[in-house]
């Protein structure tokens, strides 16, 4: 649990909430019931707001953040929670967009695009867009609860990204409102910047930074498709056009909060299959990969052994196991290839079937041709962290280096090096997710209310970072920076790098209203008085009615 709140807060909570209130028609909570249950995210922190706001409509947006201006209290936006390193908990107002900032706000089918506010479930905007054959093509797991306002700030993206990028690449402009008021539009820009005099300033300050560290970007930021690190300064060019939302696509909430995002759609595939490749070993699968991505599929999907067995023992999984798993593979690799035409598909599986045979595991491959077959075996990778986190007892996966990527080419050495750093530590690790792209989320197994575990974690996520910048990867490839990651980032990019993200930040929101202390300013990624199980923790001895021992 976090710190006590100081003797100014009580008194500053109140004020607040009357505040807020009285500006705003959405709902405001100060009791200790709902901020409990905004003080924690799908990450390992725990820090307690002052009060929780939603804004009824996003005009209200410019009245919470005029009003935590004056009181000089910061701002965190929340869509879904979903995120795992911490960005959405913070002190201060939590701004829950998600519950009426929700709608599709225009929809032009000609041309394949969406406005949205920032609150929308993933799967709902997918539902809508269905009937006009189109989707949005950008699918983390938890797109059932996750909304596009958080995508957009982590820079998300799913098993698909080789094919259709990350948020990045999807969105096209942002309806923004800077910390001190301003509202502008975040889009492409080729020639004077259209908007406020802030905006053109901001604009013509982002490509002087961009200039001078031209040599510093080159050399330092990652080149692998899955970077999310930092603020991306490298998608802004010193001169000419540049696409301005991209800068705040991944900001974490800490440069501007979204009023409406502008998406590219994509056409639905009329046809889908799926290959479930069987390896021998983990470190075969490993190998394999870059020829089986070779092959232009969609997506190459890692399920590990721990999940199989994981999988095997859940009734709700049990039969998928059953009928798409052959024997006892240490790994398996989920390819799946899209298209308009059902025979050129079964094409791609022969020609996986022979790219298999020939890397010596011929016979390896589960052909799954029935959309039915195809979800039951894509819901258990989907559902993967649910399954690890199935682990009996006290010791569970930890989410801190779980989405490092490599280029292809070191998959194999960089997992079996990986390996070696946990038996050091006396843990296993847990592997499954984005084979195609290098990212594969591996968790080390640690207790997390353990003094010896939790000193663990810093030296696993040194030595691990240490090992991704050696092979030219990314610390920070899907998940965002959060807690778990920001304060890494000089030692990833270096202190010229970092310290052009803070100008960035100064420039953009020079009062540090925004979701402070991510990205830039971070506390230590292990201050224990930051996590759900700090120093303190003890569970409730609680009298049960049932028995519950078995
Ligand atoms: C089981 C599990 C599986 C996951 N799988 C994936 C995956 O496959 N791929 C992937 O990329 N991620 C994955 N994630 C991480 C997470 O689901 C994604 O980052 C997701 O996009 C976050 O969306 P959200 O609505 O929950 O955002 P939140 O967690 O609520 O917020 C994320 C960030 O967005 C900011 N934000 C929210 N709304 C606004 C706004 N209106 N204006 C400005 N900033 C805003 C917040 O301040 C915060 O910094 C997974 C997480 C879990 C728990």
């Amino acid at each position: 649990m976090s710190a006590p709140a100081t003797a100014r807060e009580p008194i500053l909570a109140r004020r607040l909430e009357s505040r807020l209130r009285a500006a705003t028609s959405g709902e405001v909570w100060f009791d200790r019931t709902t901020r409990g249950m905004y003080a924690t995210d799908a990450s390992i922190y725990q820090i307690m707001p002052l009060g929780v706001v939603a804004p009824r409509d996003a005009d209200e947006l410019d009245a919470i953040l005029t009003i935590a201006r004056e009181e000089g209290v910061p701002v965190t936006a929340r869509g879904g929670g979903t995120s795992q390193c911490g960005q959405t908990v913070n002190r201060g107002l939590i701004v829950d967009v998600s519950r009426s900032l929700h709608a599709l706000v225009a929809l032009d089918v000609a041309n394949r695009r969406a406005r949205v506010q920032p609150g929308i479930v993933l799967d709902v905007l997918n539902r809508a867009l269905r009937p006009h054959g189109l989707f949005f093509p950008v699918d983390p797991s938890t797109a059932s609860r996750c909304t596009i306002g958080g995508m957009t700030a982590n820079n998300s993206s799913g098993a698909r990204s080789i094919r259709y990028g990350l948020m990045a690449d999807n969105v096209l402009g942002i309806d923004a409102l800077l910390a001190d008021g301003t509202r502008a539009w975040f889009g492409e820009i080729d020639g004077t910047p259209q908007g406020p005099a802030r905006y053109a300033e901001l604009i013509a300050r982002l490509r002087a930074i961009a200039a001078r560290e031209a040599d510093e970007i080159a050399a330092r930021i990652p080149k692998v498709l899955r970077n999310v690190g930092g603020y991306a300064i490298q998608s802004v060019a010193s001169s000419g056009a540049f696409n301005a939302a991209k800068l705040l696509v991944g900001s974490e909430g800490t440069l501007a909060l979204f009023r409406e995002v502008e998406l590219a759609l994509q056409p639905l595939p009329a046809h889908k299959v799926l290959g479930v490749c069987h390896f021998p070993r983990f470190a075969d699968a490993m190998r394999a990969t870059q020829a089986l991505v070779a092959l232009d599929p969609v997506a190459v999907e890692l399920v590990d052994r721990t999940m199989i067995e994981l999988a095997r023992g859940i009734p709700a999984f049990a039969a998928t196991m059953a009928k798409y798993v052959r024997g006892e593979p240490d790994a398996l690799l989920l390819v799946e290839f899209t298209g308009d035409e059902p025979a050129p598909l079964r094409e791609r599986l022969t020609a996986l079937e022979d790219t298999m045979a020939d890397l010596g595991f011929g016979g390896g491959v589960v052909a799954l041709v029935d959309p039915a077959q195809q979800a039951e075996m894509l819901d258990v990778r989907a559902q993967g962290l649910n399954i690890m986190t199935s682990m009996r007892g006290d010791a569970k996966p930890v989410s801190i280096i779980e989405d490092c990527a490599v280029p292809l080419e070191h998959l194999a050495e960089y997992t079996s090096a990986l390996t070696a750093i946990f038996t050091k530590y006396g843990t296993t690790g847990t592997w499954y997710a984005h084979a195609s792209v290098g990212c594969l989320h591996v968790r080390p197994v640690l207790n997390m209310k353990s003094e010896a575990d939790v000193g663990k974690l810093r030296a696993i996520a040194e030595e691990a970072f240490a090992l991704v910048r050696a092979y030219g990867g990314a610390h920070s490839g899907e998940h965002g920076d959060g807690i778990v990651r920001s304060e890494f980032h000089a030692e990833m990019f270096g202190p010229r790098i970092v310290a052009a993200f803070g100008e960035v930040k100064a420039a953009f929101d020079p009062g540090n209203l925004l979701n402070p202390g991510k990205i830039v300013d971070a506390p230590r990624m292990d201050d224990r008085a930051n996590f759900r199980y700090g120093p303190g923790y003890a569970p409730l001895p609680l009298e049960t009615v049932l028995d519950w021992s078995a």
